[in-house]
């Protein structure tokens, strides 16, 4: 690629849907050239089990990327990554003691490590990162920042079904009961956040509450977490002000889904 030609970057694990597209779109628009990475990454799995069945399917991502007008698509094996004694880790520490980063150790080390490690590669001007997974995206932005990274990280807004389930690579493991009851999530993220913007300074406890009572739960489905935090440090508050962010994590069934709200000063 030539020298001064800007490259966009989207890192993914394949399984492409509507939500990584939206990245695509949104980098193809924006820079001279869009490179798009498939990679499964062992460091941040914290269970072997969930690493050995994420959905592979590297034909038909490719055959998106294709029709995309991607320009190019990196592949690397998990030996090209990790050789063999490799010793070297990226921890973003505040940010990622709570929320997703308390029930899965070692996530965000292994997300950071491996971003760090394909910006090393793909040397992007900008590269685009999903709402939907927003702990991960502030992680990203901390370490750009900390690490003196010359790279601008585009936040790009969570892509949904019609009946408001964030769209993810996980959400093939739903049947369709599981998927009704899923939906549940954001619709009462949503009727939280209207609560809250309208009783302000209310306790953080009143909201969990009309989170659990909100959802449309079953046997064998439970909430991981729900927090209100600061939508920059990810700190608990402990009442209402803008700008907060609502950030929950719900297992239905065998499947965890995670979602959050943000609701800005200005949000209506
Ligand atoms: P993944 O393949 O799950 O690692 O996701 C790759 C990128 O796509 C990450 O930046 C995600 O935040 C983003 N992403 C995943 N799902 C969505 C969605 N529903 N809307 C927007 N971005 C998404």
């Amino acid at each position: 690629m030539g020298r001064n030609k800007r490259i966009g970057f989207v890192p993914t694990m394949g399984d492409l849907h509507a939500g990584h597209l939206s990245l695509i779109r949104r980098s193809k628009k924006e820079n001279d050239s869009t490179v798009v990475s498939i990679f499964v990454n062992p460091l941040q799995f914290n269970q072997k089990k969930d690493y050995q069945s994420y959905h592979r399917d590297t034909r038909a991502d490719l055959s998106a990327l294709r029709k995309e007008g991607v320009d190019m698509v990196f592949l690397p094996s998990d030996q090209e990554l990790y050789p063999d004694r490799f010793q070297t880790t990226v921890n973003v520490e505040g940010l990622t003691q709570g929320l997703c980063g308390a029930f899965r150790p070692g996530h965000f080390r292994g997300v950071a490590t491996v971003v760090l490690k394909l910006f090393q590669i793909v040397q992007p001007a900008r590269a685009y990162f999903g709402q939907k997974d927003y702990q991960q995206l502030k992680v990203i932005e901390k370490m750009v920042h900390d690490l003196n990274l010359p790279i601008e990280i585009v936040a790009c807004p969570t892509v949904r079904e019609k009946d408001g389930l964030a769209l993810s690579s996980r959400n093939r493991r739903l049947s369709i009961s599981e998927h009704k009851r899923a939906s549940s999530i954001y619709a009462t993220l949503r009727s939280v956040a209207l609560f809250a913007q309208s009783h302000p300074a209310s306790a953080v406890t009143s909201l969990r509450q009309l989170f659990y009572e909100g959802l449309d739960l079953s046997k064998g489905d439970r909430v991981e977490y729900f927090e209100v935090v600061h939508p920059d440090t990810l700190t608990t508050l402990k009442k209402i002000q803008t700008p907060f962010l609502l950030a929950a994590a719900v297992w239905i069934g065998k499947t965890r889904l995670i979602d959050n709200l943000l609701v800005n000063r200005n949000s209506k």
